[in-house]
């Protein structure tokens, strides 16, 4: 055990997430050429080729923190975490190659239940034509812990940064938002009602598509050849995986420019609008608070709004601005509400994601 000669203490929540990262990366500067991009995007980038180069992301997922098993059944909780490493991958306009799973488990699971893990971890390799090369396997006292980090390749003029947004650029989503979140909120509530009564049996068919978007995601590796043969290279990219709002803070933080964001414009499922109408919440709010819909937003320049307007895959929801402007959503009533960086915050305890 290391003494802690310092009787200062600042607990976690003080700093969020973010600000954690921040105070404990501030002081390493690299050392080595080849690395390119460090801490601070979807990944890091590095260089040992002249024109390809290598981006890797690393993500940790820890039972009753971002899965709960009542509901996760083990073969979607694999996929899942290979899908959520990818989906950073493919935020950088980058293609993912190798992946590598490092589990830590109790003594609770089988060998079955980790071939499951594992069933789903080959599919997701399968499907996304990646190759699993290593990791590495350890007991926890509790719970299940999984780590997967994922390699991809891009060419260096493919390469996108959460950096470098303009003004007046298209800001641009794929997919649609809030899904994963509403999926979530029915498995929570249907957990509840299954611990009250154990023989109720959920109908959970009206609920398929935004709980597929919860247990199964899937990462947009298409986006970086739709957009290639549209002949758009973004200006900014980043997944969402925190939650809408909290990305564009992100983005636009980081490329130092403001933005509006308009709710009219927000791609919606008509089951998450139905699911959301169900339980009485305010379907924006959810839409862009709502994490782990892994879709990719990012920023075009103006002039290439003819090549995305009409296409089904991408949806055109605001634009950026001058940084003093700030960062607004613009209401269907035409006013302005200065955009909050909700997401979630594991770390004060509120909700689990990545
Ligand atoms: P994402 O949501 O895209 O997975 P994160 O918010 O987890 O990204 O991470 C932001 C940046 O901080 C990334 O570059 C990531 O590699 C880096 N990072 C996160 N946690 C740590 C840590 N404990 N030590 C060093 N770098 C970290
Ligand atoms: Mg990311």
């Amino acid at each position: 055990m290391i003494e802690n000669k310092n009787q200062s203490r600042t607990s976690l929540e003080q700093l969020g997430e973010f600000g954690l990262i921040d105070h404990l990366t501030a002081n390493f500067p690299t050392q080595q050429e080849s690395t390119i991009k460090a801490i601070g995007d979807d990944a890091a980038v590095l260089s040992f080729d002249k024109d390809e180069k290598t981006v890797i992301s690393t993500d940790l997922l820890v039972e009753g923190v971002h899965f709960d098993l009542a509901y996760s059944p083990l073969k979607h909780l694999g996929y899942k975490a290979v899908v959520v490493n990818l989906s950073d991958i493919c935020a950088m306009n980058a293609t993912p190659t190798q992946i590598t799973v490092s589990i830590a488990v109790s003594n609770r699971f089988t060998l079955e239940a980790l071939e499951e893990l594992y069933e789903g971890i080959k599919l997701a390799c399968n499907y996304y034509k990646v190759d699993l090369i290593g990791g590495d396997t350890t007991s926890s006292q509790t719970g299940l812990i999984i780590s997967v980090t994922a390699v991809g390749k891009a060419k260096k003029e493919d390469l996108v940064y959460r950096n470098g947004a303009k003004d007046n650029n298209l800001l641009v989503v794929s997919g649609d938002i809030g899904g994963a979140y509403m999926g979530l909120q029915v498995l929570e509530r249907e957990k509840q009602v299954f611990l009250v009564n154990p023989n109720n049996q959920p109908d959970l068919d009206t609920y398929d598509y935004i709980i597929e978007r919860q247990l199964k995601p899937e990462a947009r590796t298409d986006i970086k050849q739709l957009l290639k043969d549209l002949d758009i290279k973004p200006t900014a990219m980043i997944d969402i995986s925190d939650g809408l709002s909290s990305e564009i803070m992100h983005l636009c933080t980081q490329s130092e420019v403001g933005c509006n964001l308009y709710e009219d414009k927000l791609p919606l499922d008509p089951q998450f609008i139905s699911t959301c109408e169900e339980f009485n919440i305010d379907s924006t709010t959810m839409a862009i608070n709502g994490g782990e819909d892994y879709e990719l937003l990012f920023t075009i320049s103006m002039e290439d709004f003819e090549k995305v307007k009409a296409n089904p895959n991408l949806s055109i929801i605001g634009h950026t601005t001058p940084k003093d402007e700030g960062i607004h959503l613009i209401t269907r009533a035409n006013t302005k509400i200065p955009l909050k960086a909700r997401g979630w915050n594991h770390l004060s305890n509120e909700s689990g994601e990545n």
